[in-house]
């Protein structure tokens, strides 16, 4: 994973941000690729594709919100991402990274202890359950890839303080989810704000960033159960 490097080097230099976190994140790399082999976090293996889209494609993020100081939650973080390679680029973030899987969020402890980050807090816990003890309790909740806006919405907005915001990281053509959305958004105490296109340097690839913004508290009744976030999304 050292050949990440220099191409970490490069990306960080691209977007204009410090680079003091390359080797820490080729690092992450490598502990990624050895755990890949023997439990499922990720289908991109590749270390160029890696630097790529898993850890510019987070680090981006930094391009376009000030993180700075922050309370982060990451919901559904799987191997880390976007909330892992945020905290290693911007240090001043509080991190917590959430997921249900708990196979997984023990791989993100073992990172942080390797990387020695010991104020990231890894939560073994299913969104909508957190919800309860940690409502509205953080400047920003990030989501990369774990369900349709419409669904996410209910995880995601109950943790975020009212004038915080929700970043939803989707593909380009989200705007079908996005329109449907709309009520969701709404009855959450969201307002999408901002939607922003970005390019992950060193590629063709562009993604999107939604910029969710709470604008009042959301209601108590939310979020409900998976089981009817599912079969009746709002
Ligand atoms: N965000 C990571 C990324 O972009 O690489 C992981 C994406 S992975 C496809 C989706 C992750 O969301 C899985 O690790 C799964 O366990 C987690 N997840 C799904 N529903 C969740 C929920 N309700 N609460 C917490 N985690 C959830």
């Amino acid at each position: 994973m050292e050949e990440m490097v220099p191409i970490l080097r490069r990306g960080l230099a691209d977007l204009g941000l410090p680079d003091t976190g390359a080797k820490a994140l080729a690092r992450y790399g490598a502990l990624l690729a050895e755990k890949n082999q023997v439990m499922n976090l990720t289908a991109i293996t590749d270390p160029a594709d890696m630097a790529a889209l898993h850890f510019l494609d987070s680090a981006a993020l930094l391009t376009l919100a000030d993180l700075r100081n922050k309370s982060v939650a990451d919901v559904g973080t799987g191997a880390g991402f976007p909330g892992l390679p945020l905290r290693i680029v911007e240090p001043s973030i509080q991190l917590t990274l959430l997921d249900a899987q708990n196979k997984r969020v023990d791989f993100l402890r073992e990172v942080c202890a390797a990387l020695d980050l010991p104020d990231v807090v890894c939560v073994h816990a299913r969104a909508e359950e957190f919800a309860a003890e940690h409502r509205e309790s953080f400047d920003i909740v990030t989501s990369r890839a774990v369900a349709n806006l419409r669904m996410l919405s209910e995880l995601c907005l109950p943790l975020v303080k009212p004038g915080g915001y929700f970043l939803a990281m989707k593909s380009v053509e989200s705007d079908a989810e996005t329109a449907e959305a709309a009520q969701a958004l709404r009855l959450l105490g969201g307002r999408l704000e901002r939607v922003e296109d970005y390019a992950i340097p060193g590629t063709e690839v562009r993604h999107r960033l939604l910029f969710i913004k709470k604008t009042a508290p959301t209601p108590k009744k939310y979020p409900r159960p998976f089981a009817k976030i599912k079969k009746n999304p709002l």
